[in-house]
């Protein structure tokens, strides 16, 4: 009976998100008894630390367990304007603030409020798989500006030349990058900045993996590098990453009153507010110790060292050494063309699927962030597993003729 309800056009628009598929199916594979390294999805490997664990339970116990004030509660709003003007000295008021269910929510509700029909959203590829799908469900146009591995994916006024038209309403920005750990230069940034300015733009920074930065001293953000651009600016972060917090359920946005206000009405009419309990919890994670971020970092980086060694010891194999997040994006096009059994492994859902299906290595084909020649390993995961899956992966490309 199903097919008689017809669904609505937008959703010819999108499809599944192919980071939680790949997960979903990994884990599904895991349960009928295979012997899969989960390299797919990407979340910190870590739990919840225990501090941040018992503040949510103990607002099951006070009985904070009702609706709260649309925009998130008021403790945690300041908690969040009293880190960044600590951590970053930029000055927010509360209400600039919105927490909501998830970065990726934010990123929803700040697309719905600000873009729609004729609008042209730049989007730097390799992107997010989520970006793209947002922008389309506020009825807008995704403009992809595509980087190049040569350049270790940074931005440069000429491929965004290219990109820009009348219609370009604005720019989303992540670094450090899903999928390829890179990050902006200061001079890309200013770039960004400076046509920003002149032409009007919002600019979207999603700064998810901002804890997780390898390189020596600050990571470069738009906001320092010209700080004009504040007032068209709206920053999307959230404690999935930094707080190994991904269940729970919470992310915020910062950004002009208004922009906020539009984002507040349209949660205020879909989820109402995010979880009080995970509020709670959130609120120790912001206004408690700050060493958590840290100390993964400090677990990730001989995993990196590991995992990127391995990979570009891989004849044909080219690989940018991450700068932040948990990603490598090695190229993998040497091998396409080749085949297994007869089988053409033509592109990277091929090469990822030859992986998990051959040598039970889930990953996530290039192809899901705009860009084929590569396939997408989370290191969040064990220093044995990456061990055992870099083995794997060098088996599983020499059986390829
Ligand atoms: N932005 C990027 C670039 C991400 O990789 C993620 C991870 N899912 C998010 C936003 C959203 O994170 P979440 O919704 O889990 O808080
Ligand atoms: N951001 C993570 C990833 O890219 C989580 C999955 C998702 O939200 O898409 O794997």
């Amino acid at each position: 009976m199903e097919e008689q309800i017809a669904l609505a056009d937008r959703m010819k628009l999108i499809k599944p998100s192919p980071t939680l598929a790949v997960n979903a199916k990994a884990k599904a594979m895991k349960a009928e008894g295979a012997d899969i390294l989960n390299f797919s999805v990407g979340e910190p490997d870590f739990d919840t630390p225990p501090h941040v664990c018992e503040a949510g339970k103990q607002a099951i116990d006070e009985g904070f367990t009702r609706y709260t004030a649309v925009p998130g509660i008021p403790e945690l709003r300041e908690a969040i304007v009293d880190r960044y003007a600590a951590d970053k000295g930029w000055k927010y008021d509360a209400d600039q603030v919105q927490v909501c269910c998830g970065g990726k929510h934010g990123l929803y509700n700040m697309a719905q409020a600000l873009f729609g029909p004729g609008d042209e959203v730049l989007i730097p590829a390799p992107y997010w798989v989520s970006y793209p799908p947002i922008v389309l469900l506020a009825g807008a146009t995704p403009v992809f500006v595509p980087l190049s591995e040569e350049e270790n994916f940074d931005l440069t006024s000429d491929n965004l030349n290219k990109c820009v038209t009348d219609k370009t309403r604005g720019i989303i920005l992540n670094s450090p990058s899903n999928p390829t750990g890179s990050i902006f230069s200061a001079k890309a940034l200013e770039t960004v900045a400076q046509m920003a300015l002149e032409k009007g733009w919002v600019i979207i920074t999603d700064d998810i993996y901002d804890t997780i930065v390898y390189d020596e001293g600050p990571l470069a953000h738009i906001l320092d590098v010209e700080p004009k651009v504040k007032e068209q600016t709206i920053l999307l972060n959230g404690v999935s990453k930094s707080f190994a917090m991904t269940g729970w359920r919470i992310g915020y946005s910062l950004g002009p009153k208004h922009v906020i206000a539009a984002m507040n009405k349209i949660q205020s009419q879909s989820t109402s507010n995010p979880s009080s309990i995970a509020q709670k919890a959130a609120l120790a994670a912001v206004s408690g110790p700050q060493d958590f971020p840290g100390k993964m970092k400090e677990s990730f980086l001989p995993r990196r060292e590991y995992i990127i060694g391995e990979l570009t010891s891989i004849e044909g194999i080219t690989c940018v050494n991450p700068s932040g997040a948990f990603y490598v994006f090695p190229n993998f096009s040497a091998y396409y063309g080749k085949k297994f059994n007869g089988k053409v492994i033509s592109g990277s859902v091929e090469m990822s699927g030859y992986l998990l299906e051959e040598s039970f290595l889930a990953t996530v084909p290039g192809a899901a962030f705009g860009a084929d020649d590569f396939i997408r390993f989370s290191f969040a995961t064990s220093m044995d597993a990456i061990k055992e899956g870099m083995k794997r992966v060098k088996e599983a490309l020499s059986k390829l003729d």
